[in-house]
């Protein structure tokens, strides 16, 4: 049976990052993902914003992680080879009677350390973002709000943890998990495996897995968000764009994604098919962007999917608001329904999962560990597979080398299909590749 010192469950962004800064420390680690590829959950579809942190409670884990993961994700972007906009954001309301909310948020992100938040008159961001519908009441500006592609930043750091040696399991779905004189064995539908810790970052199965081996006082209420994807040509704003819930109605988001697409979120469902859009959400959220941006073109909307969210609740059913870790047993560590703002503290997260871990196990610091991650880069291959995006077939291969399985693997590594006919042209070429390298032809 295999012995390793640590096992991650969950291959979303959060163990990516905890896998990678596993490998800060010496210690054998697997990452056992029951997907054949990784960031397919919650990572998958979200807001790709990297919030500045003036909207957590101050003195929260999420408001301190929140800042210190805003202010490091140059550096960790530099390092990873994702890009990163630092684009900055404009929390916006219509309504003067939501003004005093906003000076709350701005002395709530001062107490929390955000660097350069400001209040803005009505006509001031109007003046930043002249997209906005006139009569805005007031905005707070937060200048370090940025954007990331959150599969392409969980991906770099999976690339990142295994060319330090961790090693993945894909494939691989947990299935039990016992507490034993070594530490746990972890019961797959493949092999068991003995290691000394459990890092579970099971996303929507969090709760479960935990129950697996300990009782969870916290449990996952699932809910999902509405999305639209705007075409690169789209007008858009330079800013994120959070628009205050207001009397008359919840407010919307815009994100100017660093791929150069818009996209527009805000509805949020109640539970049920959180994977699946609605007619009815999908045309609220239309109506809403256009009361926001009124000149903005619908007919340039070039996708829409949804997104599954786990709110984590007590067992008498009051809501967490801050991130929950547990660690039910020595060794054992769950994060359970880790929502917004996950994304900016993914590596924040891993990190102190990764510093507590070695602290059990009495790891030392790995001397061999690189942090560098080279993205995949633009070939000159003059045959060209994603005719709107320019994706050649060697970067293609490249992608299917590095383990994209699927057309929506070598899409999440290389950006293919993504634009304006959503890979309507190339799909079936990747398709062929993909057969043609599985067969050995290539
Ligand atoms: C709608 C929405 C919008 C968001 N927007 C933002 C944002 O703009 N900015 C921000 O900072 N944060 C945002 N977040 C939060 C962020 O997206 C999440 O915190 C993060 O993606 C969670 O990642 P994860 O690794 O926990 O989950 P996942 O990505 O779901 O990964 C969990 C993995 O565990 C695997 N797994 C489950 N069960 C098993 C098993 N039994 N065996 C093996 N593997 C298993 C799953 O297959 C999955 O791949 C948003 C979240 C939501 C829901």
């Amino acid at each position: 049976m295999k012995s390793v010192d640590v096992a991650v469950i969950g291959g979303g962004i959060l163990g990516c990052f905890a896998a990678r800064n596993l490998m800060r420390w010496n210690l054998s680690v697997v990452l056992i993902e029951k997907e054949l590829d990784i960031c397919t959950g919650i990572t998958r579809a979200n807001s790709a914003i990297v919030y500045a942190g003036y909207d957590n409670k101050t003195g929260s884990r999420k408001a301190e992680l929140t800042v210190r993961g805003n202010a490091s994700f140059d550096d960790l972007c530099r390092e990873l080879e994702v890009p990163f906009s630092r684009c900055g954001s404009l929390l916006v309301t219509y309504d003067k009677e939501s003004l005093a909310q906003l000076r709350r948020k701005w002395e709530q992100g001062i107490r929390n350390g955000v660097p350069g938040l400001e209040l803005l008159t009505g006509g001031e961001a109007e003046a930043m973002e002249p997209m906005l519908a006139p009569g805005v009441a007031g905005a707070l500006y937060a200048p370090t709000t940025g954007t990331v592609n959150p599969w392409q930043l969980g991906i770099a750091a999976f690339e990142n943890a295994a060319a330090n040696e961790m090693e993945p399991m894909l494939g691989t779905t947990v299935v039990g998990i016992r507490k034993t004189k070594f530490g746990y064995l972890v019961e797959t539908d493949r092999s068991e495996l003995r290691c000394r810790a459990v890092i579970n970052c099971a996303g929507l199965s969090a709760d479960r897995i935990q129950e697996l081996c300990f009782p969870s006082d916290t449990h996952l209420l699932i809910d999902g968000a509405e999305y639209l994807v705007l075409d690169k040509q789209a007008r858009k704003p330079k800013r994120v764009i959070f628009q205050q819930a207001q009397s008359c109605g919840k407010g919307i988001t815009a994100i100017p994604c660093v791929e150069g697409n818009l996209l527009l979120s805000g509805v949020r469902k109640p539970v049920g098919e959180p994977f699946a859009t609605t007619k009815e959400g999908i045309s609220e959220l239309k109506t809403s962007a256009v009361s926001l941006f009124p000149n903005l073109n619908m007919q340039q909307v070039i996708r829409s999917f949804a997104a599954a969210r786990p709110n984590p609740q007590w067992d008498d059913g009051e809501s967490i608001h801050d991130f929950s870790i547990a660690y039910p047993a020595p060794g054992f560590f769950s994060l359970i329904g880790i929502k917004t703002p996950g994304l900016t503290c993914a590596n924040e997260l891993g990190r102190y999962l990764a510093e507590k871990t070695a602290a059990f196990l009495d790891a030392h610091p790995n001397p061999r560990f690189t942090p560098h991650r080279q993205a995949i880069a633009k070939t000159n291959d003059p045959e060209i597979i994603c005719l709107c995006e320019g994706i050649s077939r060697g970067e293609i291969l490249e992608a299917i080398r590095r383990g994209a399985s699927t057309v929506d693997g070598v899409k999440r590594r290389v950006g293919s299909g993504m634009g304006v006919c959503q890979g309507s042209r190339c799909s079936f070429a990747i398709e062929q590749i993909l057969r043609e390298v599985w067969h050995g032809a290539l």
